[in-house]
């Protein structure tokens, strides 16, 4: 059976043995929600959710000393004996557990969990990255940095969600005929759009062995502190139709929180992760989720996001290196 086929045949499986998993898919429909077209940008398009689900992410406490004195909860022997999974290894060697996300953002939201307990780095595995985005060509497979949006910085994850939820993947081809070309070789290319709501850089190819070389020539260029092994980002990636090169799209962020987290007035309980970035942004609380202006929404995905100098910094020499 195909990846696909498999994991669709997982998600129906646990909608039906793990009834609390399944309420909670059940009611992503009934979610407060609005819509916005962000004026200064045109036609791009984001959307704001209030998921009350998510709190317990959005609120947790992601020090390291917080993260040591909890079990893991991506580690096999921790799992709720209800979670079922797909196994999947990639041309790497690297081995996957597919399974369904518990706390949902979007319909059919996998969790694609690393065999070993092993830190989030994407070092080593951009063509998986690469290979699950041609495997599964519904979805968007997508990476959280450890230190802007992973819930799980200990244990080595991607997710999945269905492409069509995510804005980003829509208004890159809305986009497409206005993106800058940064570089291009024979089997690659590498575009900027400047309308996107944040700092955005993809590459398209069907090469998943240099993938990793592509994109590492640009994010060593990236700021990082010296206690991080690798700068902040997020990444997107997937195919516009089945059987076509994927599109891998990484998202340089500054900060995992704006300023301005946290209850009360002028201040919002968002803890921005990769689905945040590409254009579906979560809130905990409703009254936020109601009183946020569509400028609002915007200018705080923006002031997590990479600044303008750094990313222009990182384009400039990712230009000038020799692929
Ligand atoms: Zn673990």
């Amino acid at each position: 059976m195909a990846l696909r086929e498999e994991i669709e045949v997982l998600y129906r499986r646990q909608m039906v043995e793990w009834p609390e998993v399944s309420e909670r898919y059940s009611a992503l429909p009934g979610l407060k929600r609005r819509t916005a077209t962000i004026s200064p940008y045109g036609r791009a398009r984001i959307k704001l959710v209030c998921n009350p689900m998510r709190s317990k992410s959005t609120l947790a406490d992601l020090s390291r000393e917080a993260i040591k004195m909890r079990p893991c909860f991506l580690c096999a022997k921790n799992l709720p004996p209800e979670q079922g999974h797909v196994m999947w290894t990639g041309s790497s060697g690297n081995s996957y557990r597919i399974q369904v996300n518990p706390y949902p953002i979007t319909q059919r939201h996998f969790t694609i969990v690393a065999q070993e307990h092993v830190p989030q780095l994407i070092r080593g595995r951009w063509g998986d990255l690469h290979e699950l985005a041609r495997l599964l060509p519904d979805y968007a497979i997508l990476y959280n940095g450890p230190h802007c949006g992973a819930s799980a910085p200990d244990h080595f994850h991607f997710q999945a969600v269905p492409k069509d939820e995510l804005p980003l993947t829509q208004f890159y081809l809305d986009e497409y005929m206005n993106v800058q070309v940064i570089v291009g070789t024979s089997d690659m290319l590498a575009v900027y759009s400047s309308n996107f709501w944040c700092r955005n850089l993809s590459f398209t190819t069907d090469n998943a062995t240099k993938i990793e070389l592509y994109c590492s020539s640009f994010i060593r260029h990236l700021p990082r502190l010296s206690d991080e092994q690798e700068p902040k980002f997020n990444i997107v990636a997937w195919t516009d139709e089945p059987d076509t090169d994927p599109i891998v799209t990484i998202l340089p962020r500054r900060k995992h929180r704006a300023n301005n987290y946290g209850p009360g007035k002028g201040h919002y309980l968002v803890s921005p992760g990769v689905i945040d970035m590409a254009g579906l942004i979560t809130f905990v609380d409703e009254a936020q989720l109601r009183r946020i202006s569509y400028g609002g929404a915007w200018r705080l995905l923006l002031e997590v996001s990479v600044d303008k100098a750094s990313f222009d910094n990182a384009i400039d020499k990712f230009r000038k290196t020799k692929l």
